[in-house]
């Protein structure tokens, strides 16, 4: 098999399994995922490190192989190994070893495809991204924090690996650190738990120059880490190293983070993204077609930049659900494809499904009430309904893991994750409980 032929095969699997789960699940484990070699009957697949690869074995592997074997007609195994071979995956410039095991395991990685010259500009954006390529230009010299705030799926991880791209192209030995705030924070944890803080601290003030912390307002109600960043923050800005944060809201309304804290991360400039308008997201659908090799009619581009309008990484998987359409039914993209192969996403917002009916409508068909559903309560007759309702809103929402999470009283990404997997399976296992689950969907479709 050639390796282009495989790369073209791993690369539909992924557009597969793209729809299937969540998109920052997606975006964290799978997306990395790159053939390193393929026979007729095994893909070898590369992951960054030992972490990804015990991860995706465990809760994608499988799903991964269905697909392959699905899309080969083969029936091929897959095997993960620890690859080393893309050293732009590897987010810490060349010092890597310098750094301990918890931060090493911590980064998720860069994905390649997030540059500047990947990013369109359009009135939304400008200003987080001229701040963003001065920054990337001059680091420690220009806007020092740089604070990039704005909704989910705008650009803002784009943006802040943009500006690691280019520092690493000007600078090959430039050393940097790109985290997000829940990795920095388990780091930290880890560090406290083995009694290791001294070294953990140590190692961000002379080896890092350019310091990267993804969606910090996960630090939100953590006091400890808050002091632990506070000092780390304080150590980098002092030596002049740039420091760059992303967050979903600015500063001031990340709620429970300490007030020196968020006095920090306004000493410099504040930038936000909102929305693009229809004219951006039409030249990014463009673009996103273009750089696979294809162009998308003109009423295409106009249906679905107008029915999805307020996140650019739904743009991204519409385009991806077409393409997989088109592929399957060997036809070219036309607007009756794409309104047929879009109909659920757009008839959703139209239908105008949200957790509240969602959550009224599971509640009453098990004789709960809706706070119960909601509760922490462990009891099998309400985790059952608690874990459905979480699955529909799933499929039924634009909602990310994190916001089903906070609607169902604050529980985090893995939790609502393996919560759906549940269902899934059962589902798989059950004929009459996933009728149920149709049923309750189909509820919910009609009112
Ligand atoms: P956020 O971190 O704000 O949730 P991401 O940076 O992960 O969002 O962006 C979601 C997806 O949308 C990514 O695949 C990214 O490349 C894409 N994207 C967002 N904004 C743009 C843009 N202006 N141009 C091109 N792609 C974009
Ligand atoms: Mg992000």
């Amino acid at each position: 098999m050639s390796s282009s032929d495989s790369k073209k095969t791993w690369s539909t699997v992924l557009d597969v399994v793209r729809n299937r789960v969540d998109q920052d699940e997606f975006d964290t484990w799978l997306k990395p995922l790159h053939v390193l070699e393929a026979t007729d009957q095994e893909y070898r697949v590369g992951v960054q490190n030992q972490k990804v690869q015990d991860y995706v074995a465990e809760y994608h592997q499988q799903r991964l192989e269905e697909v392959l074997q699905f899309v080969t007609s083969r029936n091929i195994r897959l095997v993960f190994q620890v690859s080393s071979g893309n050293r732009e995956l590897f987010p810490l410039g060349n010092d890597r070893q310098d750094f301990s095991e918890e931060i090493r395991s911590a980064s998720p990685g860069f994905s390649p495809e997030y540059r500047f010259e990947t990013f369109v500009e359009g009135p939304s954006n400008q200003m987080a991204l001229a701040a963003a390529r001065a920054v990337a230009e001059r680091p420690g010299a220009n806007y020092n924090p740089l604070f990039i705030y704005g909704g989910t799926g705008l650009g803002k991880t784009h943006l802040l690996q943009a500006i690691g791209h280019y520092v690493l192209a000007q600078n090959q030995a430039a050393k940097l650190l790109y985290v997000t705030g829940e990795d920095w924070l388990n780091a930290y944890i880890k560090a406290a738990q083995k009694h290791t803080l001294e070294y953990f601290r140590g190692q961000f003030r002379d080896k890092v120059d350019l310091f990267l912390v993804d969606d910090v307002q996960f630090f939100s109600g953590k006091e400890r880490s808050q002091i632990e960043f506070f000092h780390t923050f304080n150590a980098l800005h002092g030596a002049g190293k740039q420091i760059v944060l992303t967050s979903d809201r600015m500063p001031a309304e990340i709620p429970l983070l300490e007030e020196r804290l968020k006095s920090r991360f306004q000493w410099g400039l504040i930038a936000d993204i909102k929305p693009p308008m229809l004219e951006t997201r039409i030249a990014i659908l463009k673009n996103k077609a273009m750089k696979k090799g294809y162009e998308l009619p003109h009423d295409v581009l106009d249906y679905v930049a107008t029915n999805i309008s307020m996140n650019v990484r739904e743009l991204e998987s519409c385009l991806a659900r077409l393409e997989l359409e088109a592929n399957i039914r060997a036809c070219p993209i036309d607007l009756k494809l794409a309104k047929e192969a879009l109909k659920t996403i757009i008839r959703s917002r139209a239908t105008n499904v949200n957790p509240e009916r969602i959550l009224a409508v599971v509640a009453s068909f098990y004789r709960l009430n809706v706070e119960e559903l909601s509760s922490q309560r462990r009891l099998k007759s309400i985790t059952t309904p608690r874990h459905i309702a979480m699955y529909l809103c799933r499929k039924l929402t634009t909602m990310s893991l994190q916001e089903i999470g906070s609607s169902f009283g604050g529980r985090n990404h893995s939790t609502i994750l393996s919560s759906l997997q549940k269902i899934e399976r059962q589902m798989k296992m059950d004929s009459d409980f996933a009728a149920t689950v149709h049923d309750l969907e189909r509820k919910l479709m009609k009112q």
